[in-house]
């Protein structure tokens, strides 16, 4: 075992033991006890690898490695450090601790960058005590005012400023952050599915991250006695509705490169047993990494739905949520697999099915990720896992693209 990948152990297990719910997982809220423990570990580790410290308003981490042009704005690299009730490990923090092992080899290698590195340690992606998510990244580029942000309470009427005074943090830091200041951003994250496993393949090049649209159904018949109306004269709300529901999956599987169709919810009025359906409301979740896929699903559809306005039916559908998919840089993409080739190691690209902080970063400056592969597909749960020797290899792919970024030597 090579020291990256000892130490990358090292810190996750230490991470791992900041948790509320000792043996049922990792349970780390934003601003909680544990938060502060590890908080103040990573600030720790930090200093150790030669880095500068800093906080903002928010209780982000950043450990900087400065650069030798004046006023330079920053690669970020870095992930959240937070985590859902009972969770994982590596969730967050692998991206964390990627990102100091990253600076680690810089000052190993005594490298001299022109523009800054700067490791991030982010709070609060998932939303666990605050809701919403993203707050830390959201905070940091300006899309949470410091009004909202003061106004967000936890389930116990907590605010945010309150618990960050709690554990000692100063609320009167810099919130917003100027995103001329940021040159790049770089994420490791666990993939949290199944596909890398399955390819055996211990690096995916995130290409974007999916988009999201949530349609709603709505499907008018008549009701009618289930005994006494005969079949020709019914207008059948549920029975229209599954059939059209029975054409999505097709739709998703013509349009590919990976769109997914999904009906969840299905509701039928009145839902008595003997009485013929007169309403069905039900809805439609379409994702994909193009937003072209999306919209085609969409269309068509409505388009299916549409077919059915007749013999007593109408329909109507309506657009509950549409979150377009954010495209990870093209030059970073290119970046990434030009180095995972040099260190000859496999890799494959992928499209993100969660949402990430690297996903709020997009719209501000160049982002780029990378997966690694998720034992048996799990996360969000104690048993998520990672194979240390798949996150040493992300690192080194990372070291070698920040060098580039940076232009260190
Ligand atoms: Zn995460």
């Amino acid at each position: 075992m090579n020291n990256v990948q000892k130490r990358i152990e090292e810190h996750i297990n230490t991470l791992s033991t900041f948790t509320a719910t000792p043996d049922k997982g990792t349970t780390r809220l934003t601003y909680s006890e544990e938060h502060l423990r590890a908080r103040n570990y990573l600030k720790r580790i930090m200093k150790e690898y030669g880095l500068v410290v800093h906080e903002d308003g928010f209780g982000n981490i950043f450990g900087k490695i400065e650069g030798m042009l004046k006023d330079a704005p920053s690669v970020l690299i870095g992930s959240h450090f937070d985590s859902v009730p009972n969770g994982g490990a590596y969730d967050g923090p692998a991206g964390v601790v990627a990102g100091l092992e990253v600076a680690a080899l810089f000052a190993e290698n005594k490298l001299k960058p022109k523009y800054p590195l700067e490791v991030v340690a982010l709070v609060e992606e998932e939303g666990s005590r605050f809701g919403g998510g993203l707050m830390g990244s959201r905070g940091m580029v300006g899309l949470l005012s410091e009004e909202d942000f003061s106004n967000l309470t936890d389930k116990n009427g907590i605010s945010t400023v309150e618990a960050m005074k709690l554990i000692g943090l100063d609320t009167s830091l810099t919130k917003k952050r100027d995103s001329n200041t940021i040159k790049s951003y770089l994420e490791l994250h666990i993939e949290q599915g199944p596909i890398l496993e399955e390819k055996n393949t211990p690096i995916g090049v995130v290409e974007a991250i999916v988009g999201l649209t949530q349609l709603e159904v709505t499907v008018k018949g008549r009701a009618g006695h289930a005994g006494t109306t005969p079949m020709d004269r019914r207008a059948d709300a549920l029975v229209v509705a599954s059939s059209m529901i029975s054409q999505l999956p097709e739709l998703a599987i013509q349009e590919g490169e990976g769109t997914v169709i999904t009906t969840g919810r299905l509701h039928v009025f009145p839902n008595g047993a003997n009485v013929i359906p007169d309403t069905v409301v039900f809805t439609v979740d379409i994702r994909s990494g193009r937003e072209e896929n999306v919209r085609n699903v969409i269309e068509q559809v409505s388009r299916i739905v549409e077919t059915y306005n007749a013999n007593g039916i109408t329909t109507s559908v309506e657009e509950l949520l549409y979150i377009q998919p954010k495209a990870m840089n093209q030059e970073i993409i290119s970046l990434l697999k030009q180095k995972s080739n040099k260190l000859e190691v496999p890799y494959c690209s992928i499209n993100s099915g969660a949402g990430h902080d690297a996903m709020v970063f997009s719209d501000f400056t160049e982002v780029g990720m990378l997966f690694v592969p998720s034992k048996d597909g799990l996360s969000h749960c104690p048993e998520e896992w990672s194979d240390s020797r798949d996150l040493a290899k992300a690192v080194h792919i990372l070291y070698e693209a920040a060098k580039t970024l940076t232009e260190a030597e």
